[in-house]
């Protein structure tokens, strides 16, 4: 909290010195708005209570909500916008994006590290972010450059700065992984050719990388803490990466300097490491074994599971459809058991890894199908999502004191839950982004 605090410093900061007095000219960001809104709800559902409110008024005072009453007579100095055909939710919140990558299932990998500069890739995640906002999701935890360096820092300090549009972002900067078990790989030996990671090796190493990422602006430690998955009947066993001791000294270093540890851990020992070495959230986690459930329900480690891109991969190539068939079985059996079990769990999708034309929210109704309701897929990704990435107090939910983080859709999505694919009002610490 302090640190967000202190980012909201720095941008006003930003703002004085690109003042026009300055002689910075036409291209200084926007003052904050100073405007009041009465948005007029048809239903709102806020991210915390169960019961949907219909007919309300969210006051909206600039960039904060003050109040939501039974609709009535509006405040003379403010804005009426007419939602009352529509739904009103709080701000959609994705935990695992990746900004700056472009569906590398259409354009190769390899491609985007070879090929596309650093520049080249940061414009055209300002895109990303721009989508993002448009479908209605107005924070995001993006966890990893994939090779681009620092450069989601400096999109994130863009967007806080008002520079460019997007959503509050919390970001994992290059994220670590032992030598040898990263892409780019295969390539000649005499060479030397980028890695999608910051290679580091052994405690010591991967604490000065830990340093070296805060230092330079990350919010999370990202970790990869296992490769390579393969079945057998109905376990996914993974090839750890980092040893125990590796990954304790990661937690260990990050921590101290109060900051967090997401690990992307897909199979049964890469999960048993990350949760043993008490990183904060496990990503995937396409299996999970039952005791390390019970080590994640004791830590309070949130899960962050994936389950969409597999389904939207089967799609894009029908000839592994059959083959991946068991291995989204397990995905959703880990899933009910994790629920079952009470794990914390917030909504996250690994766009970037599919097109940022694609609205994320495609991966409700999958985990509607995965057993929760949609009232608790909606809060995964507002109330819970906002606890996870420590925003709880300013943002994920339509009450007094928060964020003006709002968005709106024109069907109910307690009754068929794809309605949030097609968010057609959005709006972002009192700005209004979209209009249906
Ligand atoms: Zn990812």
């Amino acid at each position: 909290m302090l640190k967000y605090a202190l980012l909201g410093f720095i941008a006003a900061s930003a703002l004085a010195q690109n003042s026009p007095s300055r002689g910075v000219g036409p291209v200084a960001p926007p003052p904050p708005p100073e405007t009041h809104y009465v948005l007029r709800c048809g239903t709102v559902i806020d991210g915390v209570t169960i019961q949907p409110r219909h007919n309300a008024d969210i006051i909206v005072d600039s960039n904060k909500i003050t109040e939501i009453r039974a609709s009535g007579s509006a405040p003379a100095n403010a804005q009426m916008v007419d939602l009352s055909r529509e739904t009103c939710l709080p701000g959609l919140i994705d935990v695992h994006t990746h900004v700056l990558l472009q569906g590398d299932i259409i354009v190769d990998y390899d491609e985007q590290l070879l090929k596309e500069s650093t520049a080249y890739r940061a414009i055209r995640a300002t895109v990303s972010a721009r989508n993002a906002l448009q479908f209605g999701f107005t924070s995001i935890r993006d966890l990893e450059t994939e090779g681009a360096g620092y450069a989601d820092v400096d999109l994130r300090n863009a967007i806080d700065r008002g520079i460019v549009p997007g959503p509050h972002m919390q970001v994992a900067t290059r994220a670590l992984n032992v030598t040898g078990a990263y892409a780019l790989l295969g390539y000649n030996w005499e060479d030397e050719w980028p890695h999608g990671v910051e290679v580091c090796d052994g405690a010591e190493g991967c604490r000065k990388a830990v340093r070296e990422q805060i230092s330079h602006g990350a919010d999370w430690i990202k970790v990869y803490a296992d490769q390579r998955t393969w079945l057998e009947g109905n376990v996914l066993h993974s090839r750890p990466t980092f040893t125990l001791e590796e990954l304790r000294a990661i937690v260990d270093e990050a921590h101290r300097e109060r900051h967090r540890v997401a690990a992307h851990a897909s199979g049964m020992e890469g999960v048993h490491n990350a949760v043993e070495a008490g990183v904060d959230t496990v990503e995937h986690g396409t299996y999970i074994a039952p005791e390390d459930i019970q080590q994640m329900v004791a830590k309070q480690t949130w899960f962050v599971p994936t389950p969409w891109l597999a389904y939207y991969r089967a799609e894009q190539f029908p000839q592994q459809a059959q083959r991946m068939q068991a291995g989204m079985k397990v995905a959703e059996d880990t899933f009910r058991r994790a629920m079952t079990a009470g794990v914390k769990m917030a909504y996250g999708t690994d766009v970037g890894a599919f097109e940022w034309t694609i609205t994320p929210a495609m991966q409700f109704p999958t985990m509607v199908k995965y057993g929760m309701t949609p009232m608790q897929a909606i809060q995964a990704a507002t109330a819970r999502a906002a606890e996870l990435l420590n925003w709880r107090e300013r943002l994920g939910s339509i009450e007094p004191g928060k964020l003006a983080d709002i968005v709106a859709v024109s069907s109910d999505p307690l009754s068929d839950i794809s309605a949030l694919e097609h968010v057609d009002f959005v709006m972002k610490d009192g700005t209004i982004y979209r209009r249906p």
